[in-house]
Protein backbone atom coordinates (compact mmCIF):
# COMPACT_ATOMS: atom_id res chain seq x y z
CA UNK A 1 0.00 0.00 0.00
CA UNK A 2 3.32 2.60 0.82
CA UNK A 3 4.61 1.81 -2.14
CA UNK A 4 1.32 2.52 -4.34
CA UNK A 5 1.00 5.85 -2.05
CA UNK A 6 4.74 6.92 -3.00
CA UNK A 7 3.86 5.88 -7.00
CA UNK A 8 0.73 7.77 -6.79
CA UNK A 9 2.76 11.08 -5.22
CA UNK A 10 5.03 10.47 -7.69
CA UNK A 11 2.91 10.54 -10.54
CA UNK A 12 1.60 13.72 -9.49
CA UNK A 13 4.67 15.58 -8.89
CA UNK A 14 5.70 14.51 -12.93
CA UNK A 15 2.45 15.42 -13.61
CA UNK A 16 2.47 19.07 -11.77
CA UNK A 17 5.59 19.62 -13.30
CA UNK A 18 4.82 19.30 -16.52
CA UNK A 19 2.04 21.68 -15.82
CA UNK A 20 4.43 24.36 -14.34
CA UNK A 21 6.23 24.39 -17.54
CA UNK A 22 3.39 25.13 -19.12
CA UNK A 23 2.29 27.81 -16.99
CA UNK A 24 5.86 29.35 -17.09
CA UNK A 25 5.49 29.87 -21.29
CA UNK A 26 1.79 30.57 -20.81
CA UNK A 27 2.64 33.68 -17.84
CA UNK A 28 5.62 34.68 -20.45
CA UNK A 29 2.94 35.18 -23.18
CA UNK A 30 4.45 32.44 -25.00
CA UNK A 31 1.81 30.18 -27.09
CA UNK A 32 1.82 26.81 -28.01
CA UNK A 33 0.45 25.05 -30.95
CA UNK A 34 0.73 21.32 -32.04
CA UNK A 35 -0.48 19.60 -34.80
CA UNK A 36 -1.50 15.37 -34.86
CA UNK A 37 0.55 14.15 -37.96
CA UNK A 38 0.94 10.40 -39.23
CA UNK A 39 4.30 10.44 -37.39
CA UNK A 40 2.87 11.99 -34.00
CA UNK A 41 2.36 15.01 -32.22
CA UNK A 42 4.38 18.15 -33.19
CA UNK A 43 4.49 21.47 -32.02
CA UNK A 44 4.51 24.30 -34.77
CA UNK A 45 8.43 24.88 -35.96
CA UNK A 46 9.26 22.02 -34.20
CA UNK A 47 12.92 21.52 -34.64
CA UNK A 48 12.62 17.38 -33.88
CA UNK A 49 10.10 17.01 -36.27
CA UNK A 50 11.62 14.61 -39.38
CA UNK A 51 12.25 16.40 -42.29
CA UNK A 52 10.85 14.88 -45.60
CA UNK A 53 13.12 12.39 -47.61
CA UNK A 54 15.45 14.22 -50.28
CA UNK A 55 14.56 13.87 -54.02
CA UNK A 56 16.83 14.89 -57.22
CA UNK A 57 14.19 16.55 -59.60
CA UNK A 58 14.49 15.08 -62.80
CA UNK A 59 15.38 17.86 -65.06
CA UNK A 60 18.96 19.74 -64.96
CA UNK A 61 17.54 22.82 -65.41
CA UNK A 62 13.97 24.57 -65.61
CA UNK A 63 14.10 25.61 -69.06
CA UNK A 64 13.31 21.97 -69.24
CA UNK A 65 9.77 22.59 -66.63
CA UNK A 66 6.73 23.87 -68.55
CA UNK A 67 7.78 27.29 -67.08
CA UNK A 68 6.85 29.21 -70.18
CA UNK A 69 3.75 30.83 -70.09
CA UNK A 70 0.13 29.87 -71.89
CA UNK A 71 -1.05 32.13 -74.17
CA UNK A 72 -4.03 32.54 -71.63
CA UNK A 73 -1.69 33.37 -68.72
CA UNK A 74 -1.59 37.16 -67.28
CA UNK A 75 2.44 37.37 -67.00
CA UNK A 76 3.39 39.10 -63.64
CA UNK A 77 7.22 39.47 -64.76
CA UNK A 78 8.92 38.40 -67.63
CA UNK A 79 12.08 39.69 -66.28
CA UNK A 80 11.99 42.90 -68.57
CA UNK A 81 10.79 45.85 -65.98
CA UNK A 82 8.51 46.11 -62.69
CA UNK A 83 5.62 47.57 -63.95
CA UNK A 84 3.46 44.94 -62.53
CA UNK A 85 4.63 46.03 -59.10
CA UNK A 86 5.10 47.71 -56.01
CA UNK A 87 5.64 47.81 -52.82
CA UNK A 88 2.88 47.30 -50.18
CA UNK A 89 2.13 50.94 -49.88
CA UNK A 90 1.37 51.01 -53.81
CA UNK A 91 4.45 52.69 -54.21
CA UNK A 92 7.65 52.13 -56.10
CA UNK A 93 9.52 49.15 -54.94
CA UNK A 94 13.62 48.93 -53.89
CA UNK A 95 13.71 45.72 -55.37
CA UNK A 96 16.38 45.83 -57.81
CA UNK A 97 16.32 44.57 -61.53
CA UNK A 98 19.27 42.23 -62.85
CA UNK A 99 19.77 40.44 -66.00
CA UNK A 100 15.95 39.22 -66.95
CA UNK A 101 15.24 38.85 -62.56
CA UNK A 102 14.52 40.76 -59.86
CA UNK A 103 16.15 40.73 -56.27
CA UNK A 104 15.52 41.43 -52.95
CA UNK A 105 16.59 44.22 -51.38
CA UNK A 106 17.34 43.56 -47.73
CA UNK A 107 14.99 46.34 -45.48
CA UNK A 108 13.10 46.97 -48.78
CA UNK A 109 9.66 45.33 -47.24
CA UNK A 110 7.99 43.15 -49.87
CA UNK A 111 7.08 43.43 -53.27
CA UNK A 112 3.53 43.02 -54.27
CA UNK A 113 1.47 42.42 -57.89
CA UNK A 114 -0.31 45.49 -58.40
CA UNK A 115 -3.24 43.31 -59.72
CA UNK A 116 -5.02 40.90 -57.60
CA UNK A 117 -6.14 37.36 -57.43
CA UNK A 118 -8.39 34.61 -55.74
CA UNK A 119 -7.98 30.99 -56.63
CA UNK A 120 -5.32 30.82 -59.13
CA UNK A 121 -2.63 28.86 -60.89
CA UNK A 122 0.71 30.38 -60.33
CA UNK A 123 4.27 30.10 -62.05
CA UNK A 124 7.04 31.42 -60.00
CA UNK A 125 11.08 31.04 -60.49
CA UNK A 126 13.53 31.77 -57.50
CA UNK A 127 17.20 31.46 -57.05
CA UNK A 128 18.60 31.67 -53.53
CA UNK A 129 22.18 32.85 -53.17
CA UNK A 130 24.52 31.16 -54.65
CA UNK A 131 27.06 32.30 -51.97
CA UNK A 132 26.29 30.38 -48.90
CA UNK A 133 25.43 32.24 -46.08
CA UNK A 134 23.71 31.82 -42.22
CA UNK A 135 21.86 28.79 -41.07
CA UNK A 136 18.63 27.47 -40.75
CA UNK A 137 16.08 30.19 -41.50
CA UNK A 138 18.59 32.70 -41.73
CA UNK A 139 19.57 31.19 -45.31
CA UNK A 140 17.63 32.26 -48.52
CA UNK A 141 14.55 33.15 -47.28
CA UNK A 142 12.31 35.03 -49.02
CA UNK A 143 8.79 33.96 -49.47
CA UNK A 144 5.63 33.58 -52.69
CA UNK A 145 2.22 35.03 -50.73
CA UNK A 146 -0.96 34.33 -52.26
CA UNK A 147 -3.65 36.46 -51.33
CA UNK A 148 -1.03 38.72 -49.87
CA UNK A 149 -0.74 36.67 -46.50
CA UNK A 150 -0.83 32.60 -47.15
CA UNK A 151 3.10 31.47 -47.56
CA UNK A 152 4.84 29.45 -49.77
CA UNK A 153 8.42 29.23 -47.85
CA UNK A 154 10.99 29.75 -50.44
CA UNK A 155 14.61 28.85 -48.78
CA UNK A 156 17.87 27.33 -49.16
CA UNK A 157 16.98 24.08 -48.12
CA UNK A 158 20.23 22.28 -49.78
CA UNK A 159 21.71 20.71 -47.15
CA UNK A 160 20.32 23.31 -44.45
CA UNK A 161 18.89 21.93 -41.32
CA UNK A 162 15.84 24.14 -39.88
CA UNK A 163 12.30 22.94 -38.32
CA UNK A 164 10.37 21.15 -41.20
CA UNK A 165 7.26 23.10 -41.64
CA UNK A 166 9.49 26.46 -42.45
CA UNK A 167 11.95 24.64 -45.11
CA UNK A 168 11.80 25.35 -48.54
CA UNK A 169 8.27 25.08 -50.28
CA UNK A 170 6.43 24.07 -46.91
CA UNK A 171 2.94 25.92 -46.54
CA UNK A 172 4.78 28.04 -43.56
CA UNK A 173 3.85 26.12 -40.54
CA UNK A 174 1.17 24.44 -41.62
CA UNK A 175 2.40 21.76 -43.69
CA UNK A 176 5.28 19.96 -44.31
CA UNK A 177 5.76 19.38 -48.27
CA UNK A 178 5.98 15.75 -48.76
CA UNK A 179 9.71 15.67 -50.30
CA UNK A 180 12.39 18.06 -50.09
CA UNK A 181 13.60 18.73 -54.16
CA UNK A 182 15.55 21.51 -53.73
CA UNK A 183 18.01 22.50 -56.24
CA UNK A 184 21.58 23.45 -55.22
CA UNK A 185 22.43 27.79 -53.73
CA UNK A 186 21.95 29.78 -56.94
CA UNK A 187 20.20 27.54 -59.35
CA UNK A 188 17.25 28.26 -60.64
CA UNK A 189 13.65 26.68 -58.92
CA UNK A 190 10.52 26.48 -60.10
CA UNK A 191 7.29 26.96 -58.04
CA UNK A 192 3.66 25.33 -59.99
CA UNK A 193 1.23 26.34 -57.09
CA UNK A 194 -2.80 25.27 -58.01
CA UNK A 195 -4.32 27.59 -54.77
CA UNK A 196 -7.55 27.43 -54.17
CA UNK A 197 -9.02 30.72 -52.01
CA UNK A 198 -10.64 30.44 -49.02
CA UNK A 199 -14.63 31.38 -48.55
CA UNK A 200 -15.81 33.96 -45.60
CA UNK A 201 -19.09 34.15 -43.99
CA UNK A 202 -19.39 37.49 -41.65
CA UNK A 203 -16.15 36.51 -39.56
CA UNK A 204 -16.08 32.78 -40.12
CA UNK A 205 -14.37 30.40 -42.45
CA UNK A 206 -16.97 28.24 -44.27
CA UNK A 207 -14.41 27.17 -46.83
CA UNK A 208 -10.82 26.59 -46.16
CA UNK A 209 -7.88 27.00 -48.59
CA UNK A 210 -6.41 24.01 -50.79
CA UNK A 211 -2.71 23.96 -52.12
CA UNK A 212 -1.31 21.55 -54.64
CA UNK A 213 2.17 22.53 -55.33
CA UNK A 214 5.01 21.12 -57.60
CA UNK A 215 8.72 22.17 -56.81
CA UNK A 216 11.18 21.91 -59.33
CA UNK A 217 8.55 19.53 -61.05
CA UNK A 218 7.86 17.25 -58.72
CA UNK A 219 4.41 16.88 -56.36
CA UNK A 220 5.31 18.41 -52.95
CA UNK A 221 1.79 18.95 -51.41
CA UNK A 222 -1.25 17.25 -52.84
CA UNK A 223 -4.29 19.02 -52.60
CA UNK A 224 -3.35 20.17 -49.07
CA UNK A 225 -6.40 21.69 -46.75
CA UNK A 226 -4.56 24.66 -45.34
CA UNK A 227 -6.13 24.54 -41.95
CA UNK A 228 -5.58 28.11 -40.88
CA UNK A 229 -2.89 31.29 -41.50
CA UNK A 230 0.69 31.05 -41.98
CA UNK A 231 1.46 34.18 -40.30
CA UNK A 232 4.62 33.91 -37.82
CA UNK A 233 3.02 34.47 -34.58
CA UNK A 234 5.83 33.27 -32.24
CA UNK A 235 8.32 30.69 -31.97
CA UNK A 236 5.60 27.84 -31.57
CA UNK A 237 2.33 29.88 -32.91
CA UNK A 238 1.03 30.76 -36.27
CA UNK A 239 -2.06 33.19 -36.89
CA UNK A 240 -5.23 31.99 -37.72
CA UNK A 241 -7.76 32.68 -40.67
CA UNK A 242 -9.07 36.30 -40.43
CA UNK A 243 -11.77 37.37 -42.73
CA UNK A 244 -10.44 39.43 -46.40
CA UNK A 245 -11.36 40.20 -49.35
CA UNK A 246 -12.12 37.70 -52.31
CA UNK A 247 -8.88 38.88 -54.09
CA UNK A 248 -5.45 39.96 -53.17
CA UNK A 249 -1.74 40.24 -54.64
CA UNK A 250 1.14 37.85 -55.23
CA UNK A 251 3.86 39.18 -52.56
CA UNK A 252 6.93 38.32 -52.42
CA UNK A 253 9.32 38.45 -49.30
CA UNK A 254 11.48 40.58 -48.03
CA UNK A 255 13.35 38.40 -45.36
CA UNK A 256 16.92 40.28 -45.40
CA UNK A 257 18.44 37.83 -48.29
CA UNK A 258 18.93 38.31 -51.65
CA UNK A 259 16.70 36.26 -53.30
CA UNK A 260 16.24 36.42 -57.19
CA UNK A 261 13.05 35.64 -59.16
CA UNK A 262 12.43 35.63 -62.84
CA UNK A 263 9.03 34.30 -65.00
CA UNK A 264 5.94 34.92 -62.99
CA UNK A 265 2.95 34.16 -64.30
CA UNK A 266 -0.96 33.49 -63.25
CA UNK A 267 -3.93 31.77 -64.69
CA UNK A 268 -6.96 32.60 -62.87
CA UNK A 269 -8.93 29.69 -61.70
CA UNK A 270 -12.88 29.38 -60.80
CA UNK A 271 -12.79 29.26 -56.97
MG1 LIG B 1 9.83 33.13 -45.74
Amino acid sequence: MRTVLICVAACVLVILAGCATTEQAAQKGEIRQYVDADNGRWLIHDMNRPAPAVVKPGFESTQDVAGKAPSDAVVLFDGTGLSEWTDTKGGKSKWIMGDGYMECVKGSGYIQSRREFGSCQLHVEFATPSRVQGSSQGRGNSGVFLMGQYEVQVLDSYNNRTYADGQCSALYGRAVPLVNSSREPGEWQSYDIIFHRPVFKGDKVVKKATFTVFHNGVLVHDHVLLTGGTGWKGPHAISDYVPHEDTGPISLQDHGNPVRYRNIWVRELAD
